[in-house]
């Protein structure tokens, strides 16, 4: 199979932060991917801007390194290429310098983008000044990086701040989540098949489960992470878009505004979560491993680096089937996946000895993307009936073939998507302000009450307390491995 490549139209794309950790780990060597696979027109122009004093070939050196660090394979008469591509310009968000050298370098007659991988306190000042420059058309897009505010108070003034000068339709709030292509996938499972649908409901699904396991710590982002936590750095944002994704009604069209309302309709249906029903973890050190609280500045932090939940979704098509979400690091796997795990036959005509057994739908989303189901069989031989679950296994990189590998990784899909003013996979300001509205009783519970999370060994599959959960209710959590 031959991916398509459709290229997009002549652009600027100006990157704030263009020198930044996200600059260099995700978004330019992305936009060399783009480049390299025919993407990007010739005319394409591609301006860095930061308040570091450096020119144009400085630039160039650094982002060569980068895509050499990052890249993936490459090709050096392409990346020379590419880099012919790239300037810089020197600009304060908060001063007046730079800011004519940025004009005079912008030509019109082609797409206007404006990334701003820069803290959102930068949002107002660039806005602002993208306005008062004259730079910012009615066409040109802007892209924002989570975190999309910290609480609902703290959203509702960003969308203020990039009201003031731009419309909601130019407005691309970046969830990289969904620009995975299974999360895409997701979609045309529910949607391009008459299989899945008609069982997707509560009568046919026991429950569903999504986990976002990382291996890694907090690291060198402590500081940042601890006023952060799971519950703002995962669940408002990539956790909940795959939850509204695997929920959500049909949409009339495949259009953004469409799929973004069946979304924030699933949002606002999310009943409150119970005290309860809510585990926060935080990874423990060992003698040989540093703790979370060996990573950040204060020994006695109570923020989460886990944490696991059961909600339910109030509407016709979910009631009474339990959404179990849970996402933490240091974690003993990496993995990403959403399972959908299909209730017990009604009645098993092979008796109580063939025990019990429930299909599921696993979508992964790493590693090794691809959707299983599992299905319950004979177990091969002689001696009587006894079943036994196999899974059936679509790993994509074996079933598309070698080319699935050209496929755009999330940054640079979702780059595209901005050049080409597809809003489809970027959130909108009321789902984002939806999700925190969500969130914040959960986080201010905590706060309240002095919670402090439960401990667990690095490596392990988090907190007992989250196995418990799920328990409890006479489920289990499928293995992190
Ligand atoms: P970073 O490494 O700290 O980079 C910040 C960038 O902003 C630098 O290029 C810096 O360059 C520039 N900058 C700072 N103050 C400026 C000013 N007054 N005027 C113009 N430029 C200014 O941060 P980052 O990790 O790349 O993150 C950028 C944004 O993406 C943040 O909002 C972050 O939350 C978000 N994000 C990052 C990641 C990631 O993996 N890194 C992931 C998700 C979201 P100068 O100092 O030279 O001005």
């Amino acid at each position: 199979m031959v991916s398509r490549v459709i290229p997009v139209d002549p652009f600027d794309l100006v990157i704030f932060g263009g020198t930044g950790d996200l600059a260099r780990r995700k978004i330019l060597p992305g936009l060399y991917r783009r480049f390299s696979s025919g993407q990007m027109p010739e005319t394409a122009q591609i301006i860095a801007a930061a308040r570091s004093e450096m020119d144009d070939a400085g630039y160039r050196q650094m982002i060569s390194d980068a895509i050499d660090e990052f890249g993936g394979d490459m090709d050096k008469s392409q990346v020379s290429a590419f880099l012919a591509k790239l300037s810089y310009v020197c600009v304060d968000a908060k001063g007046t310098s730079g800011w004519n050298d940025l004009v005079s370098k912008m030509r019109d007659g082609v797409v206007r983008a404006f990334y701003f991988s820069v803290a959102p306190s930068l949002f107002g000042d660039l806005a602002e000044r993208l306005h008062s420059h004259g730079i910012a058309s009615a066409d040109s897009r802007i892209v924002v990086e989570k975190p999309f505010g910290r609480d609902l108070a703290t959203a509702k003034e960003l969308n203020g701040v990039l009201a003031k000068h731009f419309n909601e339709d130019q407005i691309y709030r970046i969830d990289h989540y969904l620009g995975k292509e299974t999360v895409q996938n997701l979609m045309a499972v529910r949607f391009g098949n008459m299989l899945f649908e008609p069982l997707w409901n509560a009568q046919y699904i026991d429950h569903i489960q999504i986990t976002v396991a990382e291996t890694v710590g907090v690291g060198g982002r402590g500081s940042y992470y601890d006023k952060s936590g799971a519950m703002r750095d995962m669940v408002q944002n990539h956790l909940m878009q795959l939850l509204c994704l695997i929920a959500m009604e049909p949409p009339a069209k495949f259009d953004p505004d469409a799929v973004r309302d069946e979304k924030l309709k699933v949002i606002r249906a999310l009943d409150p979560v119970q005290p309860h029903h809510i585990v926060r973890g935080q990874y423990s050190g060992s003698d040989d491993q540093q703790g979370y609280r060996d990573h950040v500045e204060s020994p006695r932090s109570r923020t989460e680096s886990y944490v696991a939940m059961k909600t339910h979704i109030s509407n016709w098509r979910w009631a009474g089937t339990p959404f179990y979400l849970r996402t933490g690091k240091r974690l003993r796997a990496r993995t990403s996946e959403i399972a959908v795990v299909f209730k017990e036959t009604p009645h098993s005509i092979f008796g109580p000895e063939a025990g019990s057994h429930r299909n599921a739908l696993v979508i992964r989303l790493q590693p090794d993307e691809g959707i299983t189901m599992d299905v319950t069989i004979k177990e091969p031989g002689p001696g009587g009936m006894r079943l036994i679950d196999v899974p059936l296994d679509m790993t994509f990189a074996e079933a598309l073939g070698p080319d699935v590998e050209d496929v755009p990784d999330a940054y640079e899909r979702l780059i595209m998507d901005v050049i080409r003013g597809n809003q489809t996979l970027f959130m909108r300001g009321d789902e984002v302000e939806a999700a925190w509205a969500w969130t914040d009783p959960i986080i201010n519970g905590w706060e309240a009450r002095n919670d402090v999370p439960k401990p667990y060994d690095s490596g392990s599959a988090g907190p007992d307390d989250a196995l418990m959960l799920m328990h409890r209710d006479g489920r289990k959590w499928r293995e992190v491995r």
